[in-house]
């Protein structure tokens, strides 16, 4: 019964597919450029108690 050992996969927040990248509950992420493999392109997002949010970019 270990919480810390309870990490999550971080999903894309454009096309929701799996990252390769895994939170714990108390892992923070301030502005972190997430790769996602399918889009192939990085969103800056911020990421506190595996709540997400992502940055407004402007989509050239
Ligand atoms: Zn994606």
């Amino acid at each position: 019964m270990s919480d810390e050992l309870q990490s999550q996969w971080v999903h894309c927040p454009v096309c929701r597919s799996k990252t390769r990248i895994r939170v714990y509950k108390d892992t923070v992420l301030l502005n972190f450029p997430l790769f996602c493999p399918k889009c192939k392109r990085e969103r800056n997002v911020s990421i506190i108690q595996q709540k997400m949010v992502v940055y407004d970019e402007p989509d050239a």
